[in-house]
């Protein structure tokens, strides 16, 4: 694709993850160019890039994510699945929460792949789209103004991927100005822009760069845990196993993990632990590690396989939240979304999702073409703060108690983290309608007030009267833990 033409509005969206790409699909529109920059080269095939240091951890995208994608980006759930997603029932999951075992359901399908596979696919749809293109090996270091309502992004070349980068593409419609480069790379022409969107992840230099444009500092919100992934890729025999995937939820002082399949016959097995109990990060070490948790089905997957490569550790997962809807005078033709402006801890599968439904809340508000136009961007900007609030609260309050610092002492707080504890032990004994209800909010597909439905709380009255059904059992992972006769032939389910 070549430079945007004449009368052409230009959208520049800097970072080519999951937000980035989701947002490339959302804006684009006759009439508007969408160029897409990456410090990262951007590959061909689904492979780890240092641009993404999460990649090699497990991504699960959850339901309502993948049907936020489908509306950006038709069909994209079947190109997942023909490059090797494999389709699982979330209900079907082994899942050891706080209180025990939840009871197996039947819930909606998730696809479960790589994180750099999901990204392939959506990139090559992104880049599909007319007037949409990704640019790599572009490190963007700063965003001037351009007169009243342009933007001029600057970027260095090569300042970040270890391959030589391409060359810039030649740009009739760019600025020959070029800024001195303060942090290496050669400082390639700025990108002029009508619309900016910052989707550079954890990493984002937002708040330096408004700062340069005289705005003041937004708020920024943490809440830490301090939580540590340790992966392996491990090729599994489909024979072996019999749950479709496995979660340990880490608790206050101990450990957690996670197993789920992915494209190729590969499984992504992880330790996962907050502050003291994050896992280590050599194998011994995570055999150990795995072997320790409250239950044992993970290391004995991890001994049913055979592990390829070393060891992923990945220690950034902070909740970090930049509130930008508390700026005042916010630009212009300036937008900010996934971990840019609201990163989750991961463990609680949120962020694609989120992401998502940011890039369809910006198709929104940006109707026919309207996002450029005066307060529009700021208004955006706070819708999509506004979205995170519901994940936000969650992770947040989980965090809290997963690492003990303090939580809300706020009547409702207090009252709602008693009703979800009463929901959960009704769930790990048996009641698959308090399953439900629970995973519903967690995938982000309801909302806290559901939990309150009168059918859920007669069923609570009930079992106060009755008492509850014993602890659902710890379900079968491994083919050899069934009965002989229950084995059945190679390959089939729980
Ligand atoms: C360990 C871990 C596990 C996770 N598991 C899940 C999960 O199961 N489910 C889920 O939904 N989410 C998960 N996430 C979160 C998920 O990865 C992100 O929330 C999601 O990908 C959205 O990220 P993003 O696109 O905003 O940022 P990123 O994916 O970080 O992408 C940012 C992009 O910006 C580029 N970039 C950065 N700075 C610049 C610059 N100056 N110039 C040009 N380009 C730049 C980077 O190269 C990168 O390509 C997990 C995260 C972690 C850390």
């Amino acid at each position: 694709m070549g430079e945007p033409g004449a009368g052409q509005e230009h959208v520049v969206v800097i970072g080519a993850g999951i937000a980035g790409l989701l947002t490339a699909a959302a804006l684009a529109r006759d009439g508007r160019t969408v160029t897409v920059l990456d410090r990262d080269d951007l590959p061909d095939a689904p492979v780890p890039r240092p641009g993404v240091p999460q990649g090699r951890q497990p991504h699960l995208l959850l339901h309502r994510g993948l049907l936020a994608i489908e509306e950006l980006l038709p069909g994209f759930g079947a190109e997942l699945l023909a490059a090797g997603a494999v389709p699982v029932d979330t209900g079907e999951l082994a899942w050891l929460g706080t209180g025990g075992w939840a009871p197996p359901s039947h819930q909606p399908h998730v696809l479960l792949a790589t994180r750099p596979l999901i990204e392939h696919v959506a990139r090559r749809r992104v880049q599909a789209l007319p007037g949409v293109r990704a640019v790599g090996g572009q490190r963007v270091t700063g965003l001037r103004r351009d007169g009243a309502s342009r933007w001029l992004v600057d970027a260095v070349t090569a300042g970040w991927s270890d391959a030589p980068p391409p060359p810039p593409p030649p740009s009739p419609g760019r600025s020959d100005a070029v800024p001195p480069s303060s942090t290496g790379g050669a400082a390639s022409p700025p990108w002029p822009a009508d619309l900016v969107v910052d989707a550079s992840g954890r990493a984002s230099r937002l708040p330096t760069w408004l700062a340069a444009l005289g705005r003041a500092e937004a708020p920024v919100e943490e809440v830490d845990a301090h939580l540590g992934y340790a992966t392996v890729r491990v090729r599994l025999p489909a024979e072996h196993v019999v749950a479709p995937g496995v979660v340990v939820l880490p608790q206050r002082g101990r450990g957690g993990g996670i197993a789920v399949p992915a494209e190729g016959g590969r499984w992504t097995v992880s330790g996962t632990g907050a502050g003291e109990q994050r896992p280590p990060r050599d194998l011994p070490g995570l055999r150990d590690f795995l072997a320790a948790l409250r239950d044992d089905s993970l290391v004995r997957l991890l001994a049913a396989g055979e592990v390829e490569g070393d060891v992923a550790t990945h220690r950034q997962t902070a909740n970090r939240r930049h509130r930008y809807d508390r700026v005042t005078g916010w630009p212009d033709g300036l937008l900010v979304v996934g971990d840019a402006l609201c990163a989750f801890d991961p463990v609680y599968g949120q962020g694609m999702t989120v992401a998502a439904l940011e890039a369809l809340a910006l198709r929104r508000a940006d109707g026919a073409g309207r996002l450029g136009r005066p307060g529009v961007a700021a208004r955006a900007v706070r819708t999509c703060v506004r979205l995170g609030e519901l994940p936000w609260q969650m992770a947040t309050s989980a965090d809290r108690v997963l690492a003990g610092l303090p939580t809300s002492r706020a009547p409702v707080s207090v009252l709602a983290g008693r009703w979800i504890a009463e929901v959960d032990r009704m769930s790990t004994h048996g009641d698959v309608e308090a399953q439900l209800a629970l995973s519903r909010l967690y995938q982000l597909a309801a909302t806290p007030t559901s939990l309150l439905r009168p059918r859920l709380v007669a069923r609570w009255l009930r079992a106060r009267v009755r008492g509850l059904g014993p602890p659902v059992r710890r379900p079968p992972v491994l083919r050899d833990e069934l009965p002989v006769v229950a084995r059945g032939p190679v390959g089939g389910a729980r």
